[in-house]
């Protein structure tokens, strides 16, 4: 396939979970940005000012990892947020594509500084590890970047502390997959701290899931540092 091509199916792709992340609720308005990268120095990012339930294809913006818009006659902005996508990239270069949204659930655990680091489910400790609290930075500065630098290194999602969630992975849709994994495991935490009682998966099974995890070959990392039981 050419590398037109490519691009082309790349956007295709980012229209469709930029639909799945407003149709489920993980965006309100103009919320939310998605990126993949496209070869050493450039990536193709959503706008800014735009309802990503709705954007057309060239709406997406093709830019360098230093801030340059190179899709010419785009009258679109990139996210405000690029910067924490550059980031990402820089910290791990096995990671291609970032989903960030605001989905409930995560963003009330954000914002109540309660990490996802308890080993509850199978499903979430396979894809996502332990998911800590970055801790807050203004939105469009250097804080925002410059506070998930140490986590990004660990694992894939992150919590980001009274905003929302970023996850990333080798491809969109993996991406993706993994904010819908962080936020329906958030929404059942929520659930059973509500009903009184966490109990949680031993460490001896929990080395059992790293194990099939290992032979799975699952891409990405995961934080496996949870608190002890
Ligand atoms: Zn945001």
């Amino acid at each position: 396939m050419s590398a037109m091509n490519d691009e082309i199916e790349l956007k295709r792709i980012m229209l469709d979970i930029g639909h799945r992340l407003w149709s489920r609720g993980y965006v309100a308005s103009n919320d939310g940005n998605i990126s993949v990268r496209i070869g050493e120095d450039e990536m193709l990012i959503t706008p800014t000012g735009v309802s990503k339930g709705f954007m057309t294809e060239e709406m997406i913006i093709r830019m360098t990892m230093d801030g340059k818009v190179v899709s010419p006659g785009n009258k679109y902005r990139p996210s405000s947020e690029y910067k924490m996508h550059v980031q990402v990239y820089k910290e791990r270069d096995d990671l291609n594509a970032i989903v960030h949204a605001h989905p409930s659930y995560c963003t009330a655990f954000a914002i109540a500084g309660i990490p996802l680091d308890k080993c509850a489910l199978p499903e979430a400790i396979l894809t996502l590890g332990s998911v800590p609290v970055a801790p807050y930075g203004t939105p469009s500065t250097d804080e925002l970047p410059d506070s998930i630098i140490k986590y990004i290194k660990k694992g894939d999602a992150i919590l980001l502390a009274n905003h929302g969630a970023l996850t990333a992975g080798v491809d969109l849709l993996t991406a993706y997959h993994r904010m819908e994994t962080l936020e329906h495991t958030a929404k059942i935490m929520h659930l059973a701290i509500g009903l009184g009682n966490v109990n949680v998966i031993s460490r001896r099974n929990v080395e059992r899931l790293l194990d099939i995890r290992d032979k799975m070959k699952i891409s990405g990392r995961v934080n496996t540092s949870f608190p002890e039981d």
